[in-house]
């Protein structure tokens, strides 16, 4: 067994314990493999062992590796941008990702709407959004993000599917977990404002490596991890 198969069980494992803890049924944690950095070779290696959804943080090492991988011969893989975006780099990721996690500004949705392209689905995409202050984190405030969220409904070729955070690391579990129940809060005060007949608003994108109990402890739908499948990055 390769030394990411080993830890791809190993997250798993991982999420399932902490779903059995706290009563959730692990179907509704998605695992989103974080592959930046990482080689084509090293993605093809967690394909094999199962994994089909990968996220990328800059636009064109991660349009070049969904090109590779293409190339590779793995098929049927579910890209998310989940770095910053600047407006010059919308269309590349309206054009080849099927995600986006980190939406913070309207002119930028409205760029990704208007440049993905019309053969493929709907883009889909996350609120980031900044509960802690963090100082040079991105994101919009609670308030920002329910205003935000009201002017994508405009916008035909995305769909909101929900939240997005990346804490401050935590000192402890009971820290992490307040920090991610305000985002489950928000998103609960969200659907309750949706009009009926929009798609879902179905996803807490939150958890990584270090937390992703505590995510999952707080409703996660979707934790992004990096180190702990591919190892440490150079
Ligand atoms: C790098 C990254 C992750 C994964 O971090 P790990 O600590 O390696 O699990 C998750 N989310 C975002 C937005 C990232 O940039």
């Amino acid at each position: 067994m390769t030394t990411i198969d080993h830890r791809l069980l190993q997250v798993r494992a991982r999420i399932a314990r902490a779903c059995a803890q706290h009563g959730r049924d692990p179907a509704g944690v998605a695992l989103l493999a974080v592959s930046k950095t990482m080689s084509p070779a090293a993605v093809r290696e967690a394909v094999h062992a199962g994994q089909r959804a990968f996220g990328e943080n800059y636009v064109q090492e991660g349009v070049d590796k969904i090109a590779a991988l293409r190339a590779l011969g793995c098929t049927g893989l579910q890209w998310h941008y989940i770095g910053a975006l600047q407006s010059n780099k919308t269309r590349a990721v309206a054009e080849h990702f099927d995600w986006v996690h980190g939406i913070e500004r309207l002119a930028i949705a409205q760029r990704l709407s208007a440049q993905r392209p019309p053969g493929l689905a709907p883009l889909q995409v996350c609120i980031q959004v900044n509960l802690d202050g963090g100082r040079n984190k991105a994101g919009v405030s609670a308030p920002e993000a329910l205003a935000l969220a009201q002017q994508l409904l405009g916008l035909p070729r995305l769909r909101l599917r929900g939240l997005m955070c990346i804490p401050e690391p935590a000192p402890d579990f009971a820290a992490q977990c307040a920090l991610f129940g305000q985002l489950r809060a928000l998103l609960a005060q969200l659907q309750a404002a949706w009009p009926p007949g929009a798609a879902a608003l179905d996803t807490l994108s939150m958890g990584m490596s270090a937390d992703l109990e505590a995510a999952v402890a707080s409703g996660s739908t979707l934790v992004r991890v990096g180190s702990a499948i591919f190892g440490p990055r150079a």
